[in-house]
């Protein structure tokens, strides 16, 4: 037989084994899909754990975040002890026409900052608006997932074994000692 006889066999074989399955077509926007826990949908942002670091916009490879900070002289927490002077965010904004969800932002941000929500319904008429500020990215927090109960048998991360180390070093120091380091 001619390649286009088998060709033309090999068509009509795929179109009857599909003819005959059942659809698997989501009927989206009618029924919401399932999605998977972790899916990236949009990113969320917890303003209080970010130090302006600027890891995450040094690393995003499409140049979609926009950080701008001012600093803020924080008074001694004793008498004779140094000024000290933090971060404040002024601009936090993620434009999610460049964004590629790569994830790369969230792997680096050392402080937890950044979140994943699987919410994906913003789409937007003008492109601009695909630029979210800090008050929304925050908003985007309360659809984000609790993550999963850590596994029992995990080994303990080593900075809970540390912290937990200085606690009984502390409970253990005699009255009006300070505890050995
Ligand atoms: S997910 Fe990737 S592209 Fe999007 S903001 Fe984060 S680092 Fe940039
Ligand atoms: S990496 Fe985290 S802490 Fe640093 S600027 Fe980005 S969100 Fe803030």
């Amino acid at each position: 037989m001619s390649s286009w006889g088998s060709g033309l066999l090999d068509g009509l074989r795929v179109t009857w084994r599909n003819l005959t399955r059942r659809s698997v077509t989501a009927q989206y926007p009618d029924a919401m899909p399932v999605l998977p826990p972790r899916s990236r949908g949009v990113i969320a942002l917890i303003e209080e754990n970010c130090t302006v670091c600027m890891l995450c916009a040094r690393e995003c490879p499409a140049w979609c975040i926009y950080i701008d900070s001012h600093k803020e002289v924080v008074p001694p927490v004793e008498e004779g002890a140094r000024e000290r002077s933090r971060n404040v965010l002024d601009q936090f904004d993620i434009d999610f026409s460049l964004c590629m969800y790569c994830s790369i932002c969230i792997e680096a941000c050392p402080f937890d900052a950044l979140h994943w929500s699987p919410e994906f319904e913003y789409a937007e008429y003008d492109i601009r608006d695909l630029t979210h500020d800090k008050d929304r990215l925050r908003d985007w927090m309360w659809t984000v997932p609790v993550p999963p109960a850590l596994d029992p048998a995990a080994e303990e991360p080593k900075e809970v074994v540390a912290a937990r180390k200085a606690a009984d070093v502390k409970d253990t120091a005699p009255p009006g000692q300070e505890p050995k380091a």
